[in-house]
């Protein structure tokens, strides 16, 4: 029996137009039909009347804790916030236990991410073995059975060399991305937030903004040397956003990412030694952060990811010092984004999907199923946004299994009304529909 659902009354914004009133229909996992009007005639009706209807959201940075920490997070439970939060697709990042380094890993998280089926669940492959920084992954492996991303995330590929041969190895290989947690481990060593006036006030050992420049700084010359491509993941600095900015100018695979906590929040909210603040990189100076929101503004910054990373409460109901870092994002990411920047006449609607949306897409090298316009033919992984909506998070409420969100009590606009997989409702009026 065909599945057909009407999206009526929205107004479409994708790569190709803006603001552009039309119903869609959508049938067996496909978009059908745009256009004002549409007949209903035998499709559950979704009411997108005052919404934008766009591409659904890509999340190239997640952490959904399983295998090894499934306290924190599952992938049923990540997905569930994801898909809530407009998203269709993600990458989880493979510092799991076992970490992403194989084939089998790798291929027992897609498929458990196809079983629970709220969210399209990519992963990215580490770039070394175990994520020790010694030798090289098996990336050729990974590749083949469709990896695109790969990174060492939660830690830093320190050794230049190894580096190196990453770009040269990853540049044979079409499509594929080297993403790097930009910090350096000596100059980060013993840190728990941004180094400045803030850490010295509160006494609490820092991590220099020098820590990601001088590794941005050194990987974008290892892929102007070996035609490699790069991407600096939650990019947290001016000083690196100013080299991502010339690296393009030159015309280098050069992209980036930042999280909305980074574009938004800066160290002073480290003032009450609350570990729901602490993440790395560290959350970063005033100049830092309008640096890192002006690189995201002038497309300097590609995307938008949330490196959504939870904790269990018992792991982060302890002194600063001694909490994991992290913070949930998938859940706010849309609306936090578009509180910030849309609402206030920053970004146009359309310039957010685009990079929260389309261009990471492009990036993670799925931009044929997910960030595609919303256009007959094309596979129904949509989003429907009411822009004026407004709700305050509420901690207690997340989908996520763990609570550690910067936002509790934090009123947002804008709310994902509807999310479409592959034609079929994860999300129908802000509820998951399994
Ligand atoms: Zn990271």
């Amino acid at each position: 029996m065909s599945q057909q659902f009407l999206i009526r009354g929205g107004s479409i914004v994708d790569s190709t137009r803006d603001e552009t009133r039309a119903d869609v229909l959508v049938r067996d996992g496909l978009v059908v039909e745009v256009g004002p009007n549409l007949d209903s005639a035998g499709a559950q009706v979704l009411d997108a009347s005052g919404c934008v209807v766009a591409p659904g959201l890509v999340d190239i940075q997640v952490h959904f804790r399983e295998p090894g920490r499934e306290d924190s997070e599952t992938i049923e439970t990540g997905s569930r916030a994801a898909a809530l939060g407009g998203f269709t697709a993600v990458v989880c990042m493979p510092n799991t236990n076992p970490p992403l380094d194989d084939a089998a890993v790798v291929q027992s998280v897609l498929s458990r991410g196809r079983q629970v089926g709220l969210c399209d669940v990519r992963v990215a492959g580490c770039i070394t073995k175990s994520r020790a920084g010694r030798e090289l992954a098996p990336l050729g492996e990974l590749y083949d059975i469709g990896v695109r991303i790969f990174t060492d995330d939660g830690d830093c590929v320190a050794d230049a060399n190894l580096m190196r041969r990453a770009f040269e190895y990853s540049s044979a290989l079409h499509g594929a991305v080297i993403a790097q947690h930009a910090e350096d481990p000596d100059l980060v060593a013993g840190g728990h937030m941004h180094e400045g006036e803030w850490s010295a006030k509160l006494g609490i050992p820092g991590r220099p903004s020098e820590a990601e420049i001088v590794i941005v700084a050194r990987d974008i010359a290892l892929a102007r040397r070996t035609n490699g491509r790069y991407h600096v993941l939650h990019l947290s600095t001016a000083g690196a956003a100013d080299l991502v900015r010339i690296a393009k100018a030159e015309g280098l695979r050069v992209t980036a990412e930042c999280t909305p906590q980074h574009m938004t929040l800066t160290d002073a909210a480290c003032e009450g030694y609350d570990p729901v603040f602490k993440m790395n990189p560290p959350l970063r100076s005033e100049i830092d952060r309008d640096g890192v929101r002006r690189a995201l503004i002038d497309g300097t910054i590609d995307a938008i990811a949330t490196d959504h990373a939870p904790h269990a409460p018992e792991t982060k109901e302890v002194p600063f010092e001694e909490a994991p870092p992290g913070m949930l994002g998938v859940e706010t990411a849309f609306a936090v984004a578009h509180t910030e920047l849309v609402a206030t006449n920053i970004l146009t609607m359309r310039q957010l999907v685009a990079r929260m949306s389309f261009q990471p897409a492009a990036i993670a090298g799925f931009g044929n199923e997910h960030g595609r316009p919303v256009a007959p033919g094309e596979r129904a992984n949509l989003v429907v946004i009411d822009p004026l909506a407004t709700w305050t998070v509420d901690a207690s409420k997340v989908a996520s299994k763990s609570r550690n969100t910067p936002w509790a009590g934090r009123e947002l606009t804008g709310r994902v009304r509807h999310t479409l997989l592959n034609g079929v409702p994860t999300v129908i009026n802000q509820e998951t529909t399994k």
